[in-house]
């Protein structure tokens, strides 16, 4: 399809930041977006002075009014998209060489410089999701340039989920290949687990979450672990594994334990002889402090509190609560696992979550701080790529 193209003029800061590669262009930013401008559309990203900066896809009713694709001549097409595809499939062929991980991220947008798009394998499946409405416009093609490199590499359907960021009820669609399973057994770091590709959150799974897994799987060895927000049991599985001698998961939703049961039975585990306690993780936590409960691993991963920037402030009071709460019912020595999923929460606003007066507590000290894994690479100059934050304290 034929797609318009135009110039759009952006203020000096705006064209800075854009040269030193941050991906988006807010609608503050642009002086002259044309009123007929529709999303998908290409525009040729110029500075005030005129000179040409580099391309972009625009989404002219969107607080980000256009997503930069290349610095310099180069347009966007069908041979871009398949460009950037090659690229990061090739990074993920290096990455997990081996089966042990069969679920992993394959494309992570603005990360792997195809803004908009995200791509996420899970064994012979991809779930294409994408990010507002100038890659929903652009689907279709960027689905036609991915699928030849996906069958290369052994999946057998495409699928598309939602299209927003993150929030379930998005409907799954077969765009090509065979009609994917509601529901598949992936591998990770060895350990075969259960994701529910139709009603399951994000496209399934949180992958982001893998080398943390494996990380609190080396913590548990004796303890009592407790894992809030638990959805489909990761982390509750990893600590089983690891050694725990007992494992209590906490999620409002009743089905997410459903799914982690029955992963527990694939990897070996016996569901029963751990807890799985449908509940509001605060209201758990106010019950299991007045009984006078304790665990020696806590493992707290909420959904993300603040979604705008607007909500930022009443995120970081609800976190400071939440951990409160969770120190309050760990035991002495213990150790703390907390996450954040939140964009508009840094790392350094998290752990103010954290500190001597937000725990009640002066005898925890921070021991390791962690990400996302390699599989969902950011830009050094796009901080709002960098949202997991997962905090070890000890
Ligand atoms: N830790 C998980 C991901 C957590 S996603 C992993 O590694 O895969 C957030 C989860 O929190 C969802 O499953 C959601 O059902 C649950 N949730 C949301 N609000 C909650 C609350 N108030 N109490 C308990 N669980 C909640």
């Amino acid at each position: 399809m034929k797609r318009a193209s135009f110039d759009i003029v952006l203020r000096r800061g705006a064209a800075d930041s854009v040269r030193r590669g941050h991906p988006w262009i807010f609608r503050e930013a642009v002086r002259n977006m044309p009123a007929n401008a529709a999303p998908g559309d290409q525009a040729v990203v110029r500075s005030e002075e005129g000179a040409l900066i580099g391309h972009a896809i625009v989404d002219p009713k969107s607080p980000i009014v256009a997503r930069v694709w290349t610095l310099g001549s180069r347009e966007i097409d069908h041979a871009l998209f398949s460009e950037r595809i090659a690229v990061a499939t090739a990074l993920r062929a290096k990455l997990f060489s081996t089966d042990a991980t069969t679920a992993y991220r394959l494309l992570n947008g603005e990360g792997d410089r195809a803004p908009g798009f995200v791509v996420d394998r899970y064994a012979h499946v991809a779930v294409l999701r994408v990010d507002g409405e100038a890659a929903l416009a652009r689907r279709d093609e960027f689905a036609a340039s991915l699928w030849p490199v996906l069958q290369n590499i052994g999946v057998m359907s495409l699928a598309f989920r939602g299209r927003s960021d993150g929030k379930s009820g998005g409907e799954l669609e077969a765009l090509f290949g065979d009609k994917p399973p509601a529901t598949i057994e992936v591998r990770e770091h060895g350990v075969p687990f259960r994701v529910d590709l139709e009603k399951g959150q994000k496209t399934g799974a949180f992958l982001d979450q893998r080398e943390n897994r494996r990380r609190v799987r080396a913590l548990s060895k004796g303890e009592r672990v407790l894992n809030l927000f638990s959805y489909a049991g990761g982390f509750s599985m990893s600590a089983a594994l690891g050694g725990a001698t007992h494992v209590t998961s906490v999620d409002v939703a009743a089905a997410a334990h459903a799914t982690a049961q029955a992963s527990f039975k694939l990897a070996g585990l016996d569901p029963s002889a751990h807890s799985f306690a449908a509940a509001d993780a605060f209201a758990f936590l106010t019950k299991a402090k007045a009984r006078g409960e304790k665990w020696g691993l806590i493992i707290s991963d909420p959904p993300s509190f603040a979604p705008n920037e607007k909500s930022r402030e009443r995120a970081l009071s609800a976190y400071r609560s939440l951990h409160r709460a969770c120190v309050a019912v760990l035991e002495p020595g213990g150790i703390f696992c907390a996450s954040s999923c939140s964009s508009h929460v840094n790392a350094e606003d998290f752990l103010s979550t954290l500190d001597d007066e937000a725990l009640q507590s002066s005898s925890l000290r921070l021991t390791e701080m962690h990400g996302q894994p390699a599989d969902h690479p950011t830009l050094p100059n796009w901080p709002e790529g960098r949202y997991l934050k997962f905090a070890v304290l000890r």
